[in-house]
């Protein structure tokens, strides 16, 4: 039984965000959540996911979402960032379907300073609910985990009762996710906090379950946004063990309850990966590494065209040969694209999200 049997192709919300999620955990793969931050590399992604034949998570980060909507917009009070985020999710949303696979949409990292952001994103999911029956997303992440655990989990159940009115998922994270990602540095952080306790997941799940069983949480186990050199790093996945252990005993029988969240993933081994999926881990964020793959297609078409992108016309070919297929952006992004596909498809890959549909 493939997910197209369970889902629809597009963009899910409700249930079906959690039947995608159940069905990956009982068949041990975990879906990329792939960073965009245009039309472009949104296309890449869904591309990447139809040719593989596997679901896929877009998401757009705060930044990002300022970045869709125009770095020439004024961002002071979220504005820019509100709007990316809507422009992104509509613009996924009237493509997706036509590439056969299903997506979740998803908003990445909100901190407490960015929750105006959240609460613009969450206005859009009520007016979009009001005449379409669902939410325009199929999914946000808040992220209070630099404050107190009490503070952290008080908040997300004040926004998850508004937003499992809609059918939204909520992912939030517990524990640091220590490196630098889109201006938040959480380089100097204490060490303790990189790994989260069974017990504060437990916590979370109690307060959160009594609202909707749709979502996850984004524990740490010495995770790292960013690429560092090997070493550096030392991730623990198989410490999630313990939290779904932990759930286990306390419910009473079910098998790996929580729905878990890999961040900082770029750049690690495949041997963390699997010891991660294989504890319960359903969504991997990946941003890093596939940041990189778009800029090396772009990159090596400008160094071996160099000679056909100085002037409009006159090339190494002849003085009066004219230069618009090379400098044309549709042949020059296309070639970004065409390396952020094969690098999505090796996400998937490695996390076993592959002919799934
Ligand atoms: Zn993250």
């Amino acid at each position: 039984m493939g997910v197209l049997e369970i889902v629809p192709a597009g963009v899910l919300t409700g249930d079906n965000v959690r039947k995608l999620f159940e069905y990956a955990k009982e068949n041990q793969f975990a879906i990329p959540a792939i960073n965009v931050t245009s039309s472009s590399t949104a296309n890449a992604v869904l591309e990447a996911a139809r040719d593989i034949k596997a679901p896929i998570i877009i998401q757009v980060s705060q930044g990002g979402s300022a970045y869709f909507a125009g770095k020439g917009l004024a961002n002071d009070k979220q504005q820019a960032s509100i709007l990316g985020a809507i422009a992104a999710a509509h613009h996924v949303r009237t493509v997706a379907k036509e590439y056969g696979v299903p997506v979740v949409l998803h908003s990445d990292h909100c901190a407490k300073k960015l929750l105006p952001w959240f609460d613009g994103m969450l206005k859009a999911d009520e007016e979009y609910f009001a005449h379409h029956g669902e939410p325009l997303f199929s999914s946000h992440m808040l992220d209070l985990s630099e404050e107190s655990k009490e503070e952290n989990i008080a908040i997300c159940v004040q926004y998850f009762e508004r937003m499992a009115k809609l059918g939204l998922w909520l992912e939030m994270e517990i524990g640091i996710t220590g490196g630098e990602e889109d201006g938040v540095d959480n380089t100097e952080v204490d060490n303790a906090k990189l790994y989260t306790q069974p017990e504060d997941i437990w916590d979370v799940n109690l307060a959160l379950s009594k609202i909707s069983p749709n979502f996850s949480i984004a524990a740490a186990f010495g995770n790292v946004h960013g690429v560092y050199k090997p070493g550096n790093v030392k991730l623990h996945p198989e410490l999630l063990q313990k939290h779904q252990v932990y759930a286990e005993g306390k419910l009473g029988g079910s098998k790996k309850p929580l729905f878990l969240v890999f961040h900082g993933g770029s750049g690690s081994t495949k041997e963390e990966i699997k010891t991660g999926v294989e504890n319960g881990v359903v969504k991997m964020n990946v941003d890093t590494d596939t940041q990189f793959a778009y800029l090396a297609g772009i990159r090596d078409f400008v160094t071996s065209k160099i000679g056909y992108l100085k002037t409009q016309v006159g090339n190494p070919e002849g003085a009066d040969k004219p230069n618009k297929k090379y400098y044309d952006p549709r042949i020059w992004v296309r070639e970004g694209e065409k390396t952020l596909v094969v690098r999505v498809k090796e996400a998937c890959t490695d996390l076993g999200n592959i002919n799934r549909l």
